[in-house]
């Protein structure tokens, strides 16, 4: 029966394929496909480390004491059982086959199937059973850790589904034509984002997250819909469900109808064709009617990201999210940090990338809602992560780490334009701090006679404090940055992450507005440069407000490149001046957009 669960919109588009459920906690296993030659390895692959279980399990059991507890005795027999059970063979082969999925992906899917038949279990000792199903589950994939893989999740090979060739809703199949698939998941964190980013799935929901968390911006960057916030989407949808995700309404819909079907694949068609026609402005320089010049530069999370950005026209990366290469590293057993080198390199990467762009490196913003491992911000044992220590306050609260990266970024800056961003600044000690540390590093690599290269040094503004006291801040640094995500989140006491206040998380608060408005023209009344980099930099629905303030330097996900170049082609920057006034002044702004 079709249903329909609601959310946030926070990926434009539409996607339609089968439902892959991913439980938090299991995101870190490797999600591939196999080559269908390969399934049959892959399956073998399971029931050698499963054979394994089963005698070290029987080898226990043999050498249990004879005054051992029964209760120990009893347990390894469910599990005995629990890993002869048929319904878990049969359905691990039946994903490795049917969807190529590899061996660890199709086991922790199967996984999910059964643990959702004993949730629903009427009796306690049956229900109870679940946890000892996730232990055998857990045994086996460490026994399958360390076991070559035949291809790398970065292999990826879209061949899923091919032999099955009708969906419920009767469509036809075409033996050629992968079936899409969407994730759902309860949460994921941003790291573990990331291993999706390879677009393994066409579209993705979450239960929790607002639209600027880290999680949503992530899949964002993927440029694939996505719907977070859409409470128990995670419950209601089962595994292998067909389900639509709007990206533009903020909806779901489960099992639809053949009408509905029809109806959603012709919006995913008029998408496509606005997509085609946004892409002949690639090459269209960024100029409003009145000739007022536009820079768009992009976001980026990993340096091959910039490979997306050039292609969109990115004049340039206006933030590289450094802490990307720091989170979710043990999970893969890269150590908890990357050293200088690594970071060195990476920083060099982006820079080659963009082919003689500027690139903006910002420090690394670990805390809050981007963990440095870990499941996410549940796990987090601070009450407000948010307001703790985060962003530069943890960079400063270990000089080693700090100076590690700026040394690496230092370094990186012989090769290329580079801009050093902090975040999170708002104390003027927190800035000295900051500077004493750079040019620390910069001692440091004299002694060692390591080149190093000239940077421009930014702040970012997303902290009310910091945008109340601009004067200190224009004292030191060459450009300021305005992060709206954390401003609005820091302005409103609205935590960005959490769904249930999602509705209270306003970019057009007159608070808001009048921070981001009083920054802009208080740089541009210095002749220092400032950009937008939050969110609302990509939000078509604000260009004309944010040029109206006076803003000309807009950094976003190169998937909104050229929908805000379209906005900026058709603006006339000194009528829209007069217009912003008039918004700033308003008790409603959002009435007059
Ligand atoms: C922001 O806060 O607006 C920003 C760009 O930084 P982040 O989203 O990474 O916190
Ligand atoms: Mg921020």
């Amino acid at each position: 029966m079709t249903f329909s669960v609601h959310g946030l919109a926070v990926s434009r588009g539409i996607a339609i394929g089968r439902a892959v459920l991913v439980a938090s906690s299991r995101a870190d296993v490797a999600h591939y496909f196999v080559d269908a030659a390969k399934t049959d390895e892959e399956i073998t692959r399971v029931r050698v480390a499963r054979n394994a279980v089963i005698e070290e399990i029987t080898r226990v059991q043999k050498e249990l004491p004879k005054d051992a507890p029964h209760e120990l005795a009893a347990l390894l027999d469910v599990h005995l059982m629990l890993l002869q059970d048929e319904l878990l063979i049969s359905g691990v082969k039946h994903w490795i086959t049917e969807r190529h999925y590899n061996a660890e992906w199709a086991l922790t899917t199967q996984y999910e199937i059964i643990a959702r038949q004993f949730d629903d279990m009427e009796d306690e000792y049956l229900r109870e059973r679940k946890a000892d199903l996730e232990q055998v589950v857990e045994r086996i994939l460490r026994r399958m850790k360390g076991v070559p893989s035949p291809l790398q999740p970065q292999q990826v090979v879209r061949q899923a589904g091919a032999s099955r060739k009708e969906s419920q809703q009767g469509l036809l199949l075409d033996d050629t034509v992968d079936v899409p698939l969407v994730l759902v998941a309860h949460d994921i964190s941003p790291a573990d984002m990331l291993q999706f980013k390879q677009s393994l799935f066409a579209g993705f929901a979450t239960d929790v997250g607002g639209k600027t968390s880290h999680t949503a911006i992530v899949a964002r960057s993927m440029d694939i819909p996505a719907v977070v916030g859409a409470r128990s989407a995670s419950q209601l949808i089962e595994q292998d469900d067909w389900v639509i995700i709007d990206g533009d309404a903020g909806v779901l819909i489960v099992d639809p109808s053949p009408i509905i079907l029809a109806e959603y694949g012709f919006k995913q068609r008029q998408g496509e064709l606005e997509r085609e026609r946004l892409n002949r402005l690639r090459h269209t320089p960024a100029l409003t009617i009145d000739g007022q010049r536009v820079e768009l530069l992009a976001n980026i999370e990993m340096p091959e990201d910039t490979l997306g950005a050039v292609a969109a026209g990115a004049v340039g990366v206006g933030l590289f999210r450094s802490e990307f290469l720091f989170m979710g590293r043990e999970s893969k057993g890269l150590g908890k940090l990357p050293d200088e080198e690594e970071q060195y390199l990476a920083y060099r990467k982006a820079i080659e990338g963009m082919q003689g762009l500027p690139v903006t490196i910002r420090t690394v913003d670990i805390g809050s809602d981007k963990p440095l491992d870990g499941r996410g911000k549940a796990q987090d044992t601070h009450l407000n992560p948010a307001l703790g220590l985060r962003a530069i306050r943890w960079s400063l609260a270990d000089p080693p780490m700090f100076l590690t990266q700026l040394r690496a970024i230092l370094r990186a800056a012989a090769h290329g334009q580079v801009n050093l961003l902090v975040p999170m600044l708002a104390h003027a000690s927190e800035i000295r701090q900051t500077l004493v540390l750079i040019d620390h590093a910069r001692a440091q690599l004299d002694n060692k006679g390591i080149a190093y290269g000239q940077v421009r040094l930014g702040a970012m503004i997303e902290i009310p404090a910091a945008a109340l006291t601009l004067k200190l801040f224009l004292k030191y640094f060459d450009f300021l940055s305005i992060g709206t995500n954390d401003l609005i989140q820091y302005t409103l006491a609205i935590d960005r992450a959490d769904e249930t206040v999602s509705h209270l998380y306003d970019p057009c608060h007159p608070a808001v507005l009048r921070l981001i408005a009083e920054t802009i023209a208080e740089c541009n009344a210095q002749g220092k440069g400032v950009s937008v980099c939050g969110e609302m930099a990509g939000d078509v629905s604000m260009t004309r407000l944010l040029l109206g303030m006076g803003l000309r330097s807009f950094s976003m996900h190169p998937s909104q490149i050229l929908a805000v170049k379209q906005q900026v082609l058709r603006a006339d920057a000194g009528k829209l001046a007069i217009w912003a006034a008039q918004v700033l002044a308003s008790d409603d702004p959002a009435a007059l957009l």
